[in-house]
Protein backbone atom coordinates (compact mmCIF):
# COMPACT_ATOMS: atom_id res chain seq x y z
CA UNK A 1 0.00 0.00 0.00
CA UNK A 2 3.04 2.04 -0.26
CA UNK A 3 2.65 3.61 -3.48
CA UNK A 4 -1.24 4.27 -2.82
CA UNK A 5 -0.21 6.31 0.27
CA UNK A 6 2.13 8.13 -1.26
CA UNK A 7 0.08 9.11 -4.07
CA UNK A 8 -2.79 10.23 -2.11
CA UNK A 9 -0.41 12.07 0.01
CA UNK A 10 0.33 14.22 -3.25
CA UNK A 11 -3.18 14.09 -4.14
CA UNK A 12 -3.95 15.57 -0.54
CA UNK A 13 -1.67 18.80 -0.96
CA UNK A 14 -3.24 19.80 -4.38
CA UNK A 15 -6.41 18.92 -4.49
CA UNK A 16 -9.16 20.68 -3.52
CA UNK A 17 -10.81 18.41 -0.14
CA UNK A 18 -14.11 18.37 -1.16
CA UNK A 19 -13.92 14.13 -1.96
CA UNK A 20 -12.45 11.59 0.30
CA UNK A 21 -10.57 9.19 -2.56
CA UNK A 22 -10.86 5.79 -1.29
CA UNK A 23 -7.39 3.75 -0.50
CA UNK A 24 -7.65 2.28 -4.29
CA UNK A 25 -5.82 4.06 -6.78
CA UNK A 26 -7.01 2.40 -10.29
CA UNK A 27 -4.67 2.78 -13.09
CA UNK A 28 -5.98 0.63 -15.58
CA UNK A 29 -10.04 -0.73 -16.21
CA UNK A 30 -11.22 -3.92 -18.21
CA UNK A 31 -14.76 -4.87 -18.88
CA UNK A 32 -15.94 -5.27 -15.41
CA UNK A 33 -12.41 -5.52 -13.83
CA UNK A 34 -10.01 -2.56 -12.35
CA UNK A 35 -6.49 -2.38 -11.34
CA UNK A 36 -5.33 -0.54 -8.99
CA UNK A 37 -1.24 0.81 -8.66
CA UNK A 38 -0.05 -2.03 -6.52
CA UNK A 39 -0.88 -4.29 -8.77
CA UNK A 40 -4.73 -6.04 -6.99
CA UNK A 41 -7.66 -6.67 -9.35
CA UNK A 42 -11.22 -6.09 -8.44
CA UNK A 43 -14.66 -6.72 -9.92
CA UNK A 44 -16.11 -3.13 -10.02
CA UNK A 45 -19.84 -3.22 -9.21
CA UNK A 46 -19.66 0.15 -9.00
CA UNK A 47 -19.21 1.02 -12.51
CA UNK A 48 -17.78 4.71 -12.25
CA UNK A 49 -21.15 5.52 -10.56
CA UNK A 50 -23.48 4.33 -13.70
CA UNK A 51 -20.97 5.71 -15.81
CA UNK A 52 -19.57 2.26 -17.35
CA UNK A 53 -22.51 1.21 -18.87
CA UNK A 54 -20.32 -1.44 -21.02
CA UNK A 55 -17.27 -1.71 -18.64
CA UNK A 56 -13.75 -0.01 -18.73
CA UNK A 57 -12.49 0.66 -22.36
CA UNK A 58 -15.03 -1.04 -24.35
CA UNK A 59 -13.28 -1.99 -27.56
CA UNK A 60 -15.64 -0.47 -29.90
CA UNK A 61 -16.25 2.72 -28.45
CA UNK A 62 -12.50 2.92 -27.96
CA UNK A 63 -12.05 2.18 -31.85
CA UNK A 64 -14.79 5.10 -32.47
CA UNK A 65 -13.33 7.64 -30.52
CA UNK A 66 -9.80 6.76 -31.70
CA UNK A 67 -11.06 7.26 -35.42
CA UNK A 68 -12.72 10.40 -34.70
CA UNK A 69 -9.35 11.65 -32.58
CA UNK A 70 -7.76 11.42 -35.80
CA UNK A 71 -10.30 13.68 -37.69
CA UNK A 72 -11.66 16.27 -35.68
CA UNK A 73 -11.92 17.17 -32.07
CA UNK A 74 -13.72 20.67 -31.95
CA UNK A 75 -15.39 23.49 -33.97
CA UNK A 76 -17.63 25.09 -31.30
CA UNK A 77 -21.46 25.61 -32.29
CA UNK A 78 -20.79 28.36 -35.18
CA UNK A 79 -20.60 25.21 -37.28
CA UNK A 80 -22.93 21.68 -37.65
CA UNK A 81 -20.92 18.52 -37.34
CA UNK A 82 -21.37 15.23 -38.43
CA UNK A 83 -20.75 13.03 -35.36
CA UNK A 84 -23.17 15.29 -33.15
CA UNK A 85 -25.95 15.40 -36.14
CA UNK A 86 -25.69 11.51 -36.05
CA UNK A 87 -25.78 11.15 -32.33
CA UNK A 88 -29.06 13.44 -32.20
CA UNK A 89 -30.90 11.58 -34.88
CA UNK A 90 -29.87 8.23 -32.91
CA UNK A 91 -31.41 9.83 -29.98
CA UNK A 92 -34.63 11.46 -31.45
CA UNK A 93 -34.76 7.70 -33.28
CA UNK A 94 -34.56 5.71 -30.07
CA UNK A 95 -36.72 7.80 -27.48
CA UNK A 96 -39.20 9.52 -29.99
CA UNK A 97 -38.15 12.43 -29.10
CA UNK A 98 -38.11 15.76 -31.58
CA UNK A 99 -35.14 18.11 -30.14
CA UNK A 100 -31.79 17.40 -28.91
CA UNK A 101 -29.43 20.39 -26.99
CA UNK A 102 -26.00 18.62 -26.20
CA UNK A 103 -23.40 19.46 -23.06
CA UNK A 104 -20.90 17.91 -20.85
CA UNK A 105 -22.64 16.65 -17.76
CA UNK A 106 -25.66 15.80 -16.01
CA UNK A 107 -26.04 19.34 -14.24
CA UNK A 108 -25.59 21.42 -17.57
CA UNK A 109 -28.49 18.89 -18.92
CA UNK A 110 -30.57 19.43 -15.49
CA UNK A 111 -29.97 23.57 -15.90
CA UNK A 112 -30.74 23.21 -19.79
CA UNK A 113 -34.39 21.96 -18.89
CA UNK A 114 -34.57 24.07 -16.28
CA UNK A 115 -33.92 27.01 -18.04
CA UNK A 116 -36.28 25.70 -20.79
CA UNK A 117 -39.15 25.31 -18.31
CA UNK A 118 -39.13 28.81 -17.06
CA UNK A 119 -38.11 30.58 -20.31
CA UNK A 120 -40.71 28.37 -21.94
CA UNK A 121 -43.58 29.26 -18.99
CA UNK A 122 -42.15 33.02 -19.56
CA UNK A 123 -42.96 33.46 -23.21
CA UNK A 124 -45.79 32.10 -23.26
CA UNK A 125 -48.12 32.27 -20.47
CA UNK A 126 -46.45 35.04 -18.26
CA UNK A 127 -43.73 36.13 -15.65
CA UNK A 128 -45.28 34.60 -12.42
CA UNK A 129 -45.61 31.00 -14.04
CA UNK A 130 -42.14 29.89 -12.81
CA UNK A 131 -42.40 27.56 -9.72
CA UNK A 132 -40.42 24.28 -9.74
CA UNK A 133 -40.93 21.06 -7.88
CA UNK A 134 -38.94 18.67 -7.17
CA UNK A 135 -38.82 16.13 -4.21
CA UNK A 136 -37.06 15.52 -1.16
CA UNK A 137 -33.87 13.56 -0.88
CA UNK A 138 -33.85 14.15 -5.12
CA UNK A 139 -30.40 14.86 -6.80
CA UNK A 140 -30.23 16.88 -9.61
CA UNK A 141 -26.45 18.05 -9.78
CA UNK A 142 -24.29 20.68 -8.19
CA UNK A 143 -25.07 24.09 -10.16
CA UNK A 144 -26.40 26.61 -8.11
CA UNK A 145 -29.83 26.02 -9.95
CA UNK A 146 -29.16 22.25 -9.80
CA UNK A 147 -28.65 21.70 -6.55
CA UNK A 148 -31.62 23.70 -5.28
CA UNK A 149 -33.95 21.59 -7.49
CA UNK A 150 -32.25 18.46 -5.62
CA UNK A 151 -34.16 18.10 -2.43
CA UNK A 152 -30.66 17.63 -0.25
CA UNK A 153 -30.81 20.66 1.94
CA UNK A 154 -26.92 19.63 3.37
CA UNK A 155 -25.73 20.25 -0.36
CA UNK A 156 -27.34 23.68 -0.86
CA UNK A 157 -26.60 24.88 2.89
CA UNK A 158 -24.08 28.01 2.48
CA UNK A 159 -24.02 28.52 -1.11
CA UNK A 160 -27.07 31.28 -0.62
CA UNK A 161 -28.71 33.11 -1.93
CA UNK A 162 -30.45 30.50 -4.23
CA UNK A 163 -32.58 30.37 -7.01
CA UNK A 164 -35.97 30.87 -5.89
CA UNK A 165 -39.56 29.43 -6.20
CA UNK A 166 -38.46 25.86 -5.90
CA UNK A 167 -40.64 23.75 -3.85
CA UNK A 168 -40.18 20.13 -2.75
CA UNK A 169 -42.60 17.22 -2.45
CA UNK A 170 -42.59 13.93 -0.88
CA UNK A 171 -41.55 10.85 -3.61
CA UNK A 172 -44.39 8.52 -4.22
CA UNK A 173 -46.71 10.29 -2.29
CA UNK A 174 -49.54 11.60 -4.80
CA UNK A 175 -51.62 13.21 -2.73
CA UNK A 176 -48.87 15.62 -1.75
CA UNK A 177 -48.04 16.23 -5.24
CA UNK A 178 -51.71 17.11 -6.13
CA UNK A 179 -51.59 19.79 -3.02
CA UNK A 180 -48.42 21.12 -4.43
CA UNK A 181 -48.81 21.74 -8.09
CA UNK A 182 -50.87 24.59 -9.65
CA UNK A 183 -51.50 27.78 -11.90
CA UNK A 184 -47.80 28.76 -10.57
CA UNK A 185 -46.02 25.71 -11.51
CA UNK A 186 -44.08 25.59 -14.57
CA UNK A 187 -42.22 22.16 -13.89
CA UNK A 188 -41.74 19.14 -12.18
CA UNK A 189 -38.55 17.46 -12.45
CA UNK A 190 -38.62 13.91 -11.12
CA UNK A 191 -35.77 10.58 -11.45
CA UNK A 192 -38.44 7.59 -12.68
CA UNK A 193 -36.20 6.27 -10.02
CA UNK A 194 -34.59 8.19 -7.27
CA UNK A 195 -30.53 7.34 -7.21
CA UNK A 196 -28.64 8.72 -4.54
CA UNK A 197 -31.43 9.57 -2.48
CA UNK A 198 -31.36 5.82 -1.94
CA UNK A 199 -32.37 3.95 -5.34
CA UNK A 200 -36.48 4.27 -5.06
CA UNK A 201 -37.87 3.08 -8.17
CA UNK A 202 -41.24 5.39 -8.61
CA UNK A 203 -44.86 3.80 -8.80
CA UNK A 204 -46.57 3.72 -12.26
CA UNK A 205 -49.35 5.78 -10.51
CA UNK A 206 -46.72 8.37 -9.36
CA UNK A 207 -45.72 9.08 -12.66
CA UNK A 208 -49.23 9.12 -14.01
CA UNK A 209 -50.51 11.56 -11.44
CA UNK A 210 -47.49 13.85 -12.32
CA UNK A 211 -47.80 13.37 -16.04
CA UNK A 212 -51.81 14.29 -15.18
CA UNK A 213 -50.77 17.50 -13.07
CA UNK A 214 -48.21 18.79 -15.61
CA UNK A 215 -51.16 18.85 -18.34
CA UNK A 216 -53.64 20.22 -15.85
CA UNK A 217 -51.66 22.90 -15.26
CA UNK A 218 -49.39 23.62 -18.46
CA UNK A 219 -46.19 22.57 -17.30
CA UNK A 220 -43.50 20.59 -18.18
CA UNK A 221 -42.33 17.36 -16.98
CA UNK A 222 -38.79 16.68 -17.12
CA UNK A 223 -37.64 13.31 -15.98
CA UNK A 224 -33.50 13.33 -14.78
CA UNK A 225 -32.63 10.37 -16.33
CA UNK A 226 -29.11 11.45 -15.92
CA UNK A 227 -28.16 7.83 -13.67
CA UNK A 228 -31.52 5.28 -15.06
CA UNK A 229 -30.74 6.41 -18.57
CA UNK A 230 -28.83 4.85 -21.48
CA UNK A 231 -29.86 0.78 -20.38
CA UNK A 232 -29.39 0.98 -16.57
CA UNK A 233 -33.13 -0.03 -15.73
CA UNK A 234 -32.95 -2.68 -18.58
CA UNK A 235 -34.88 -0.06 -21.39
CA UNK A 236 -32.90 2.15 -22.72
CA UNK A 237 -34.62 4.88 -20.72
CA UNK A 238 -36.43 4.32 -17.68
CA UNK A 239 -39.45 6.09 -18.56
CA UNK A 240 -40.51 3.38 -21.40
CA UNK A 241 -41.53 0.96 -18.73
CA UNK A 242 -43.59 3.88 -16.45
CA UNK A 243 -45.73 4.36 -19.45
CA UNK A 244 -45.15 7.62 -18.85
CA UNK A 245 -44.09 10.27 -21.30
CA UNK A 246 -41.79 13.23 -20.16
CA UNK A 247 -41.84 16.71 -22.08
CA UNK A 248 -38.32 17.09 -21.49
CA UNK A 249 -35.46 13.95 -20.72
CA UNK A 250 -32.17 14.53 -19.71
CA UNK A 251 -29.01 11.91 -20.18
CA UNK A 252 -25.32 11.86 -18.80
CA UNK A 253 -23.45 9.23 -16.94
CA UNK A 254 -23.33 5.95 -19.25
CA UNK A 255 -24.13 8.15 -22.66
CA UNK A 256 -20.42 8.44 -22.91
CA UNK A 257 -18.99 5.29 -21.44
CA UNK A 258 -17.22 7.72 -19.36
CA UNK A 259 -16.32 10.42 -21.81
CA UNK A 260 -18.13 13.67 -21.12
CA UNK A 261 -21.11 14.13 -22.91
CA UNK A 262 -24.69 14.31 -21.68
CA UNK A 263 -28.11 15.60 -23.66
CA UNK A 264 -31.53 17.62 -22.95
CA UNK A 265 -34.25 15.70 -25.27
CA UNK A 266 -37.62 17.47 -25.95
CA UNK A 267 -40.76 18.26 -27.98
CA UNK A 268 -40.40 20.83 -31.19
CA UNK A 269 -42.95 23.12 -29.49
CA UNK A 270 -40.92 23.79 -26.16
CA UNK A 271 -37.66 23.55 -28.22
CA UNK A 272 -38.82 26.41 -29.66
CA UNK A 273 -38.17 28.35 -26.91
CA UNK A 274 -34.43 28.47 -27.21
CA UNK A 275 -33.64 30.85 -30.18
CA UNK A 276 -30.15 31.97 -31.17
CA UNK A 277 -28.64 33.89 -28.06
CA UNK A 278 -30.39 32.10 -25.07
CA UNK A 279 -28.26 29.42 -24.28
CA UNK A 280 -25.19 27.46 -25.18
CA UNK A 281 -22.62 25.25 -24.18
CA UNK A 282 -18.75 25.52 -25.93
CA UNK A 283 -18.11 22.06 -25.48
CA UNK A 284 -21.84 20.79 -26.05
CA UNK A 285 -22.48 19.12 -29.16
CA UNK A 286 -18.33 18.49 -29.28
CA UNK A 287 -17.29 15.57 -32.10
CA UNK A 288 -15.36 13.31 -30.00
CA UNK A 289 -17.92 13.28 -26.98
CA UNK A 290 -20.41 12.64 -29.79
CA UNK A 291 -18.80 9.95 -31.71
CA UNK A 292 -18.08 8.35 -28.35
CA UNK A 293 -22.10 8.36 -27.41
CA UNK A 294 -22.81 7.07 -30.50
CA UNK A 295 -20.75 3.89 -30.15
CA UNK A 296 -21.94 3.84 -26.82
CA UNK A 297 -25.64 3.74 -27.79
CA UNK A 298 -25.97 1.86 -30.22
CA UNK A 299 -24.10 -1.07 -28.40
CA UNK A 300 -26.36 -0.52 -25.44
CA UNK A 301 -29.87 -0.03 -27.46
CA UNK A 302 -29.28 -3.77 -28.76
CA UNK A 303 -32.08 -5.71 -27.70
CA UNK A 304 -29.21 -8.82 -26.06
CA UNK A 305 -27.72 -6.23 -24.29
CA UNK A 306 -30.84 -4.91 -22.13
CA UNK A 307 -32.48 -8.52 -22.02
CA UNK A 308 -28.86 -9.13 -19.97
CA UNK A 309 -29.30 -5.58 -17.83
CA UNK A 310 -32.95 -7.32 -16.89
CA UNK A 311 -31.39 -11.20 -16.25
CA UNK A 312 -28.50 -9.98 -14.01
CA UNK A 313 -30.79 -7.70 -12.24
CA UNK A 314 -32.83 -10.31 -11.30
CA UNK A 315 -29.76 -12.75 -10.73
CA UNK A 316 -28.33 -10.16 -8.55
CA UNK A 317 -31.66 -9.27 -6.27
CA UNK A 318 -31.98 -13.07 -6.04
CA UNK A 319 -28.32 -13.34 -4.65
CA UNK A 320 -29.31 -10.51 -1.50
CA UNK A 321 -32.26 -11.80 -0.76
CA UNK A 322 -30.14 -15.16 -0.30
CA UNK A 323 -27.65 -13.22 1.49
CA UNK A 324 -30.43 -11.73 3.74
CA UNK A 325 -31.78 -14.71 4.61
CA UNK A 326 -28.27 -16.04 5.81
CA UNK A 327 -27.45 -12.78 7.39
CA UNK A 328 -30.87 -10.51 8.38
CA UNK A 329 -29.02 -7.27 6.90
CA UNK A 330 -31.19 -5.76 4.73
CA UNK A 331 -34.71 -3.95 5.33
CA UNK A 332 -35.59 -3.92 1.30
CA UNK A 333 -34.16 -4.87 -1.88
CA UNK A 334 -34.90 -2.33 -4.43
CA UNK A 335 -34.24 -1.40 -7.82
CA UNK A 336 -34.80 -1.69 -11.31
CA UNK A 337 -32.56 -3.64 -14.06
CA UNK A 338 -28.80 -3.05 -12.75
CA UNK A 339 -29.78 -0.17 -10.49
CA UNK A 340 -29.80 -2.07 -7.35
CA UNK A 341 -30.26 -0.88 -3.64
CA UNK A 342 -29.97 -3.03 -0.18
CA UNK A 343 -31.17 -0.88 2.64
CA UNK A 344 -29.70 -1.86 5.63
CA UNK A 345 -31.94 -2.98 8.57
CA UNK A 346 -32.54 -0.84 12.23
CA UNK A 347 -29.86 -2.86 13.15
CA UNK A 348 -27.03 -2.00 10.69
CA UNK A 349 -28.16 1.54 10.73
CA UNK A 350 -25.68 4.48 8.99
CA UNK A 351 -22.97 1.55 8.54
CA UNK A 352 -22.97 0.95 4.37
CA UNK A 353 -19.92 2.76 4.02
CA UNK A 354 -18.18 -0.15 6.48
CA UNK A 355 -19.06 -3.21 4.15
CA UNK A 356 -18.22 -1.45 1.57
CA UNK A 357 -14.82 -0.93 2.76
CA UNK A 358 -14.90 -4.76 3.59
CA UNK A 359 -16.00 -5.52 0.35
CA UNK A 360 -13.40 -4.12 -1.49
CA UNK A 361 -10.61 -5.99 0.87
CA UNK A 362 -12.36 -8.80 -0.94
CA UNK A 363 -11.84 -7.66 -3.91
CA UNK A 364 -15.46 -6.12 -4.65
CA UNK A 365 -15.94 -2.50 -5.82
CA UNK A 366 -19.34 -1.32 -4.75
CA UNK A 367 -21.01 2.24 -3.92
CA UNK A 368 -23.18 3.49 -1.59
CA UNK A 369 -26.41 5.33 -1.76
CA UNK A 370 -26.89 7.86 1.75
CA UNK A 371 -25.37 5.99 5.45
CA UNK A 372 -28.03 3.09 4.83
CA UNK A 373 -27.79 1.61 1.28
CA UNK A 374 -25.41 -0.40 -0.60
CA UNK A 375 -25.87 0.49 -4.72
CA UNK A 376 -25.22 -1.73 -7.15
CA UNK A 377 -24.48 -0.13 -11.22
CA UNK A 378 -22.07 -2.54 -12.71
CA UNK A 379 -21.48 -2.97 -16.19
CA UNK A 380 -24.72 -3.62 -17.99
CA UNK A 381 -22.65 -6.29 -20.26
CA UNK A 382 -21.66 -7.84 -17.14
CA UNK A 383 -21.72 -12.09 -17.23
CA UNK A 384 -23.82 -14.60 -14.89
CA UNK A 385 -20.82 -15.96 -13.40
CA UNK A 386 -19.45 -12.10 -12.63
CA UNK A 387 -22.55 -11.43 -10.86
CA UNK A 388 -22.01 -14.87 -8.72
CA UNK A 389 -18.42 -13.95 -7.73
CA UNK A 390 -19.48 -10.51 -6.58
CA UNK A 391 -22.16 -11.90 -4.44
CA UNK A 392 -19.37 -14.68 -2.93
CA UNK A 393 -17.12 -11.42 -2.35
CA UNK A 394 -19.90 -9.70 -0.92
CA UNK A 395 -20.39 -12.14 1.22
CA UNK A 396 -16.89 -12.88 2.37
CA UNK A 397 -17.22 -8.91 2.97
CA UNK A 398 -20.16 -9.33 5.25
CA UNK A 399 -18.59 -12.13 7.31
CA UNK A 400 -15.88 -9.56 8.29
CA UNK A 401 -18.35 -6.63 8.53
CA UNK A 402 -20.08 -8.68 11.03
CA UNK A 403 -16.85 -9.57 12.98
CA UNK A 404 -16.13 -5.48 13.71
CA UNK A 405 -19.86 -4.31 14.63
C1 LIG B 1 -25.07 12.19 -11.31
C2 LIG B 1 -26.41 12.82 -11.42
C3 LIG B 1 -26.56 14.18 -11.79
C4 LIG B 1 -25.39 15.12 -11.94
O1 LIG B 1 -24.57 14.80 -13.02
P1 LIG B 1 -23.12 15.49 -13.15
O2 LIG B 1 -22.60 14.90 -14.42
O3 LIG B 1 -22.34 15.14 -11.95
O4 LIG B 1 -23.35 16.95 -13.26
C5 LIG B 1 -27.84 14.66 -11.97
N1 LIG B 1 -28.91 13.88 -11.79
C6 LIG B 1 -28.81 12.58 -11.43
C7 LIG B 1 -30.05 11.77 -11.26
C8 LIG B 1 -27.55 12.01 -11.22
O5 LIG B 1 -27.45 10.74 -10.83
Amino acid sequence: MEKTKALLERYKKVMVPNYAPMEFLPVSGQGTWMTDVEGRRVLDMAGGIAVLGLGHCPGEVVAALKEQSEKLWHVSNYFANLPQIELAELLCQLTGFEKVFFANSGSEANEAALKLARRYAFDKLGPEKNQILSFHKSFHGRTLFTVTAGGQESYRKGFGPLPPQMVYGHYNDCKDLEKLVGDQTCAIIMEPIMAEGGVYPATAEFAQTARALCDKFGALLIFDEVQSGVGRTGSLYCYQQLGVEPDVLTSAKALGSGFPVSAMMTRDRFAQTLQPGTHGCTFGGNPLACATAKATLELISKPELLANVRDRGAQLVAGLHKLNDRYQLFGQVRGLGLLVGAELNATYQGKAKAFVNKALAQGLLLLVAGPDVLRFAPSLAISQAEVALGLELLEKGIIETLKEL
